[in-house]
């Protein structure tokens, strides 16, 4: 097994995701965000070529073989994220006041009117547009900076009053928060996607704009069916992305059918009032662990790096208190994919992990939200198994879990409750390597054999030993997650103790 120092393969407990784009594609910038902690990446397809994509996937392979380090790509599903389509030239200013016009035959470019008086007259990607919005509605433009209210629905165009002026330009977003909307979720770009990214090496698949479970259901459905086309043996995991008012409603029972979710805070922010985004964040976090998913904060977290090399005091705090409330990731977005400083973003961020991580240690007050909080539900069995391991952790102060188990499930389970102890995870499986990457504090590390608890004990206590984790008479618990087949339905778990000859072994 390869011998790197833990400390250089993880480097903080939390997971940093960046999106990639034309800032990572320069030469040489991916290997240094890799360096700067960055273990997964996201392609989002509301941007960019399938080429490109395709050119991303293979340019991280490389990476993750030459250097030795497990790294994962998460594809982004676009969902039914409506945009205004091609703008003439830098764009249309608009003022509040003034009159805007959708119309559904519009295909751009969409030209700025040269007498005074005339509307601009704009078009979007979808037509029902036109339809959907009702009087009254809001219809808000990149991200709300431009805020419209529809006045009038007439042959084909709707007509808006500017509320909020400011600059309309090619592909920016639409968001209508009152308007119930009949688009289909997954729509059938995101069907053909999750099947191309079954076929091309992706591990974690985020769904936008989901409002239900049987949405993630649908997906999950077509990666079933495409399985045997695509080499993988199960379906991979789905990350729902929460970002309307309808799945923050249903947002238990979409975590639920998920494997993991987003905050998706951009789209959060302009679909509900922005002052919910913090509270809906803390509550996204809590029922996702309480459910044993994974959780990723993400949008604007160092957004001003995307212009600038340093952040705001604001956004730093940002990192650090998603990660004091429990994140297994944070993401960036623009700060890496378009932003001048990808690299520094993916340094900055993890430097605010690393001291956030290292107070939480420190400070048992916070540690203790985290840890045992798994336990809320320890009613089944596995959750009662799982309880017993964190009891035995802290009964016998140990340094270190080691987890052997083939999906990586018993490893998932056991991090939801434990944080300020490392858990190195074993699974035969690459993609479920890249997979755990996500699990706040696991290190996965693939072992080719179902090994018994003293192989598994000692090849982890050569690597503590090696970055000066272990001292003599340290215990680490080792737990085989047995049956394998059947998951999590026994475990046998073992107390090791380090001392003199067994880190020579
Ligand atoms: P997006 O999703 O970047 O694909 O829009 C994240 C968000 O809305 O926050
Ligand atoms: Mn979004």
């Amino acid at each position: 097994m390869a011998a790197q120092p833990l400390d250089d393969r993880i480097p903080s407990r939390t997971a940093i995701i960046a999106t990639l784009g034309p800032a990572t594609i320069r030469q040489g910038v991916l290997q240094q965000v890799i360096e700067a902690g960055c273990r997964i990446f996201r392609l989002n397809f509301s941007h960019g070529e399938l080429d490109d994509h395709r050119q991303n996937i293979k340019d991280v392979r490389s990476l993750e073989k030459q250097l030795g380090i497990p790294l994962a790509i998460m594809c982004d599903l676009p969902g039914p994220k409506i945009r205004v389509v091609e703008v003439a030239g830098d764009g249309i200013q608009v003022e509040a006041g003034e009159e805007v016009i959708f119309n559904r035959e519009e295909k751009g470019p969409c030209e700025v009117p040269d007498e005074i008086g005339v509307s601009p007259v704009l078009g979007c990607t979808w037509q029902g547009l036109v339809d959907c919005v009702k009087p009254g509605d809001r219809v808000l433009i990149n991200d709300g900076a431009v805020r419209l209210l529809a006045t009038e629905s007439t042959d084909g165009r709707l007509h808006c009053r500017v509320t909020s002026g400011g600059l309309i330009t090619s592909h920016k977003g639409v968001n209508l928060p009152d308007s119930t909307l009949d688009i289909e979720v997954p729509t059938p770009r995101d069907c053909e996607l999750v099947s191309w990214a079954m076929q091309n090496d992706v591990d974690l698949v985020a769904m936008s704009f989901v409002r239900s479970p049987v949405e993630i259901e649908s997906i999950r459905t077509i990666m079933k069916q495409g399985l045997a086309q695509s080499g993988h043996e199960r379906p991979l995991p789905i990350i729902a992305k929460i970002e309307v008012p309808p799945a923050v409603a249903a947002a238990e029972e979409i975590i639920a059918a998920a494997d993991g979710v987003m905050v998706a805070r951009g789209d959060l922010g302009v679909e509900m009032d922005l002052a919910q985004v913090p509270v809906i964040q803390k509550r996204l976090l809590s029922i996702a662990r309480s459910l044993d998913r994974p959780c990723i904060v993400a949008t604007q977290m160092l957004q001003s790096m995307v212009e600038s090399p340093v952040p705001t005091r604001a956004e730093a705090s940002d990192v650090a208190n998603a990660i004091f409330d429990g994140a297994d990731a944070v993401m960036l977005s623009g700060e890496t994919a378009i932003g001048d400083y990808p690299v520094l973003a993916v340094e900055t961020m993890q430097r605010i992990a690393h001291e956030s991580e290292e107070w939480m240690d420190s400070s048992c007050g916070v540690c203790n939200d985290l840890d045992g909080s798994v336990s809320g539900h320890a009613v089944d069995d596995t959750h009662a198994l799982v309880a017993g391991i964190h009891s035995t952790v802290k009964a016998v102060h140990a340094k270190c879990i080691v987890v052997f188990s083939e999906w990586g499930t018993w490893s998932r389970l056991i991090s939801r409750g434990i944080d300020s102890v490392p858990i190195v995870a074993y699974t035969p499986r690459q993609s479920v390597v890249r997979q755990m990457l996500l699990c706040r504090g696991v290190i996965p590390e693939r072992m080719e054999i179902v090994p018994d608890d003293a192989i598994l004990s000692r090849d982890a206590q050569h690597r503590l030993a090696d970055v000066g984790w272990l001292k003599d008479g340290d215990a680490i618990i080792v737990v085989l997650g047995r049956p394998l087949e059947e998951e999590c339905h026994s475990a046998r778990i073992t107390v090791h103790r380090f001392g003199d000859g067994i880190h020579q072994a």
